[in-house]
């Protein structure tokens, strides 16, 4: 992917390598043709998923309750006004670890669509909670405010005929908007659930991120939560239900450095990185031939000062990716005895000083796992697919469901509607096709999982 930056934008080597590898997300150009949930993901599905009757029928059934066609109504009624949300929203930049401002405009958004509560945690995650009757579990339902964009990016939303032109406007500022619809649809409509549904505006999905709003939500002082959807994206058809786990490092090989010539003899730190890479290439190549798809990717080196000096670092940073959780152990492992390997075997050759050491550092770290198609929330994801009249695909992806997939508990990703192109790139844009039918295809599966308490029909607000 080309990525293009104003030239007042100034960037480090590494903040390049992130911004371009942050896709996280699988690369297949072929899949942004037809369904750009989630920015290039593979579909692992080609044969369309099984749908289990009883979760057809129950899709059938919420569809065609009074309420909630009156929410559907409201959804195309509101259409306009969603996109208005979705331009307003685009504007407050929202860069890696700077999430703040668009949280705070969040929150807003989550109060004046009828939350019963709203609050923010330490890391600015923004919830507004929709109470059920029974409230005996509790749906976390998602979209991130994080883009990939570093401050001072424009923002500005170009609008030429249909299309809508800013960065993030689709991964996943669309996802934000539409989660403010549905609140206000089940609103509207007087639909009370029987379980809680926390609408959540959540930070630091994209690369630099490494997930960290998902971590937090999930971690010792995260709300409990029972299942989880996140909207990340456009499309109405993919369910990514299989979550790619990803390890990254940065590895510094350190000595003290000094002249070419007159210090000869001294350990070199990019000797040893050198010899890092050919020992972990070597073993990880015949580990990745066959079993599950893992990869790895030395993406940055770096170090040094010139020709004539020998260096006092040398830098690289790794990406390893699996879909089995032990072999994202086991590549790690390769890499690790690599570079071992490399330190004491370069060391053997110093000639006087001090031994090099290497500092390994861990930036990134998602976990994998998959959920079975038979489960109810997939189930649920490929029947509302269907009822909006999309072919179902069930995919692998690095998303905020890798925490909750990771642990067990039911979680999907799905797209937000509409036809999003470029995402990670300044030419990223949104086109409202079919919008809607992704507004309701999220509100069934939704509704799916709370449930409607009938007893208890409320008034319109
Ligand atoms: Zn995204």
């Amino acid at each position: 992917m080309t990525i293009k930056f104003p030239s007042r934008l100034i960037f480090s080597a590494f903040s390049l390598a992130l911004l371009a590898g942050c896709g996280d997300k699988t690369t297949d150009t072929s899949e942004n043709k037809q369904d750009s949930t989630v920015a290039g993901r593979t579909p692992v599905a080609m044969t369309a998923p099984k749908l289990e009757d009883t979760f057809k029928a129950e899709i059938d059934a919420l569809s065609a309750h009074p309420q909630v066609k009156e929410a559907f109504q409201f959804i195309e009624d509101y259409d306009e006004q969603t996109i208005k949300t979705l331009i307003a929203l685009t504007e407050i930049e929202a860069p890696p670890y700077k999430e703040k401002n668009r949280s705070d405009k969040y929150l807003s958004l989550l109060k004046e669509a009828g939350a019963d509560s709203v609050w923010q945690d330490e890391v600015w995650n923004a919830f507004g909670l929709v109470k059920g009757t029974k409230r005996g579990k509790v749906l976390a339902f998602c979209a991130h405010l994080d883009t990939v964009f570093p401050e001072g990016t424009d923002t500005h939303v170009q609008q030429s005929g249909d299309t809508l032109k800013a960065p993030g406007i689709s991964d996943d500022t669309r996802g934000l908007a539409i989660l403010i619809t549905i609140m206000k649809a089940i609103r509207k409509a007087g639909i009370q659930p029987e379980n809680d549904i926390l609408f959540i505006g959540n930070v630091g999905e994209e690369g630099q991120g490494d997930l960290r709003g998902a971590k937090y939500l999930f971690g010792p002082n995260g709300p409990k939560i029972d299942a989880f959807i996140s909207v990340d994206g456009s499309g109405h058809e993919s369910v990514t239900n299989q979550a790619l786990g990803s390890h990254r490092y940065r590895i510094t090989f350190e000595g003290p450095g000094g002249h070419s010539w007159g210090a000869f003899g001294l350990g070199n730190p990019h000797h040893a990185l050198g010899r890092a890479i050919t020992y972990f290439t070597d073993e990880a190549d015949k580990f990745t031939r066959s079993g599950p798809k893992t990869n790895y990717n030395v993406g940055v080196i770096s170090g040094g000062t010139s020709v004539n000096s020998i260096p006092f670092e040398s830098i690289m940073e790794v990406d390893m990716r699996s879909e089995s959780p032990e072999s994202l152990v086991k590549v790690d492992t390769i890499l690790q005895r690599a570079v071992r390997k490399a330190l004491a075997d370069q060391n053997k050759l110093k000639r006087h000083g001090p031994d090099l050491t290497v500092k390994i550092e861990m930036i990134g770290d998602r976990p994998s796992g998959e959920h079975p198609e038979s489960m109810a929330i997939v189930q649920r994801g490929i029947a509302a697919t269907q009822f909006v009249g999309g072919r179902p695909t069930l995919r692998r992806g690095s998303t905020d469901s890798n925490i909750p997939i990771s642990k067990g508990i039911p979680a999907i990703t799905i797209g937000g509607g509409g036809m999003g192109r470029n995402a990670h790139s300044l030419d990223e844009y949104f086109i409202n096709k079919d919008g809607v039918l992704g507004i309701k295809r999220a509100l069934l599966i939704v509704l799916a999982e709370v449930g409607i308490d009938d007893e208890m029909r409320i008034e319109s607000r």
